[in-house]
């Protein structure tokens, strides 16, 4: 008997995304169009790090009661699009005085 053998939380399904009945895992999509919706994100997406720069942006300014000229033009730019390598460097300098190492290692770096 191998009746449990499938029960692994993967599932053949019809999708009606691409109109195939193919596998699924559970609770979410078809498997070739939930990795297609990741890939376009992935490829949409020119400023991953957008959220979390901004977070520490932010931590930064409730810590010092105010953003400097220098990072609150680096929060502008990262509303529209990524911070170049050497604007992350020289950021994190200055976010160094209120943001602790642990957290722009997290939030800040490229990864
Ligand atoms: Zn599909």
């Amino acid at each position: 008997m191998d009746g449990g053998a499938n029960d692994e939380g993967w599932h053949h399904r019809y999708c009606g995304v691409c109109g195939t009945e193919t596998e699924h895992a559970r609770g979410g999509g078809c498997v070739a169009c939930d990795n297609r919706a990741i890939r376009e994100r992935v490829r949409r997406d020119k400023n991953p790090r957008k959220m979390d720069r901004n977070w520490v942006l932010t931590s930064y300014e409730e810590k010092a009661g105010n953003l400097p000229d220098f990072l609150d033009s680096l929060k502008r730019q990262n509303g529209r699009k990524a911070l170049s390598a050497k604007q992350v460097a020289v950021g994190r300098k200055v976010l160094a005085k209120h943001i602790d190492e642990n957290t722009l290692r997290t939030w800040w770096d490229n990864k």
